[in-house]
């Protein structure tokens, strides 16, 4: 039977590449969770109190996805374009209302990614009260690095997270250091969302986030799990 019949083509399924394997992994949503390490969250004047907060979470669109190694334009609309190293979680299962217990068999993979920030829109959505999309949701905001299959790796509980600008470093923590760690965020996600194959969860970012310019050259860095890498060419 034919398939439906479209006005112009419609737009490729975002996916990345797994290690090891042939097929792509389709990317279905983009959650990203906001405040997610004690320094950061002080960084950005917004210190968290896990006994008496919840973690909260803004998404991306499929479509911002863009594979480490590329070179993106300077982006429009924004004089203070940041770089937020980040570990992602692939999700391979559906799941709803999980115990943290059972947050494990959701888990695909893992990817070594960067959430690109227009802070200075983000910012003033933020102190309006206003929703972030211009500050987060923007085209190539959500680098990746291939998916690691989980394998051996479990719950991924530690291990080092670092990025450097032009060979220097500028953020460096321990997944340790995550305030909600990946069983938690998975379970208070799928209180709100039916979590489904191809989700992914940008965890949030360490301390030390900051500006970048044309020119520049981002390596993030994720132990065990991979590297991403990000050029920063001309602004449009
Ligand atoms: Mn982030």
């Amino acid at each position: 039977m034919p398939g439906p019949s479209y006005v112009f083509a419609p737009p490729a399924t975002p996916s990345l590449p797994i290690i090891g394997r042939p097929e792509r992994f389709p990317v279905n949503r983009i959650f990203c969770v906001g405040r997610n390490y004690h320094a950061h969250a002080v960084e950005m004047g917004r210190p968290v109190d896990k006994a008496t907060m919840q973690p909260f979470y803004f998404t991306k669109s499929p479509s911002a996805l863009i594979e480490s190694g590329a070179t993106v334009p300077y982006p429009a609309g924004t004089a203070n374009y940041h770089y937020e190293m980040e570990l992602v979680v692939a999700i391979g299962a559906h799941g709803f209302r999980l115990a943290e217990a059972d947050a494990q068999r959701m888990i695909f993979g893992y990817a070594a990614g960067l959430d690109m920030t227009r802070r200075d829109l983000q910012l003033v959505a933020r102190d309006q009260g206003r929703p972030w999309d211009l500050g987060k949701d923007f085209e190539k905001s959500a680098v990746s690095s291939p998916i690691l299959p989980v394998g051996d790796l479990g719950s991924l509980d530690r291990g080092a997270i670092k990025l450097q600008v032009n060979g220097e470093t500028r953020q460096s923590a321990d997944l340790a250091q995550l305030i909600w760690n990946i069983r938690e965020l998975l379970a208070d996600l799928s209180q709100f969302y039916h979590l489904e194959p191809g989700d992914l969860i940008y965890t949030g970012t360490p301390e030390g986030v900051g500006p970048i310019k044309s020119g520049d050259c981002i390596c993030g860095h994720i132990d065990r799990v991979g590297e991403v890498a990000l050029t920063v060419g001309p602004a449009e």
